[in-house]
């Protein structure tokens, strides 16, 4: 497990190169975010060790199996610690695989892992775990979620945009590291959420894969660009996407 700090909260802690979990620092300990893939429990708990302070609290920004392969573990290892996620993706982590009438009914991609934990907050857009306001960012998944920091700034967006092989918004092959956009469910609406996070205009942009990125917004709007010339043939999508 490779430890990096960004800034004077985040921590990034990253397996095989491009699997990234995160510490966020508060007054009264750590958050993590992302459990990685299996085998991650220790890591990440030995990571807080090494940094001083106990985790009070672990979220999720999708039930995607390398970001909530190790909340069993994690959480049994830590029972009283607040487990979080947004109320839609925590019916994949029941097994309830089923989308709803309102919702695009594309296939769900990726691999959805049933866990025992049961999460002890359901998360909606607005509210806040610990600093981290909860951004709705749909598209990778039906309930996909990102953190925004307001103290510095910091996205965390999860698998909405990933910069491994290139900065690119969920959906958008690169063939050096074509995982996440394999495993992405409806390219518009994850397109519609980048514009958003785009709109926070933050200083820093943490993802599930690949490194960080500081000054973002550039690099976030010519990622975004692509991935509309790719749907939709131009920069401009159409107003309404499903
Ligand atoms: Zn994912």
């Amino acid at each position: 497990m490779k430890i990096t700090q960004h800034g004077k909260y985040l921590v990034q802690l990253t397996r095989l190169v491009a699997f990234n979990s995160f510490l966020v620092r508060e007054d009264d300990g750590f958050t993590v975010v992302d459990t990685n893939m299996g085998g991650s429990a220790a890591g990440i708990i030995k990571a807080a060790e090494t940094l001083g302070a106990p985790i009070r609290r672990i979220t999720l920004t999708h039930a995607h199996i390398d970001h909530v392969g190790s909340l069993d573990a994690l959480s049994q290892l830590l029972p009283e610690v607040e487990v979080s996620i947004s109320s839609r993706d925590a019916r994949f982590m029941a097994g309830d695989m089923s989308l709803d009438p309102g919702e695009p009914q594309d296939k769900l991609r990726g691999g959805y892992q049933v866990c025992a934990t049961t999460p002890s907050r359901l998360l909606k857009p607005g509210d806040f775990v610990g600093s981290l306001e909860v951004i709705a960012s749909p598209g990778h998944t039906p309930g996909h979620i990102a953190f925004f920091d307001h103290r510095d700034g910091t996205l965390i967006a999860g698998d909405a945009f990933s910069t491994q092989a290139g900065i690119s918004v969920t959906g958008t092959l690169r063939l050096l590291f074509p995982f996440p956009a394999m495993a992405t469910w409806h390219k518009p609406t994850g397109i519609a959420s980048a514009e958003a996070l785009m709109a926070l205009k933050p200083s820093r942009l943490a993802v599930g894969h690949g490194k960080i990125v500081e000054n973002p917004v550039p690099a976030m709007g010519w990622a975004t660009a692509e991935a509309k010339r790719r749907i939709y043939g131009s920069d401009h999508a159409p107003q309404k996407v499903y």
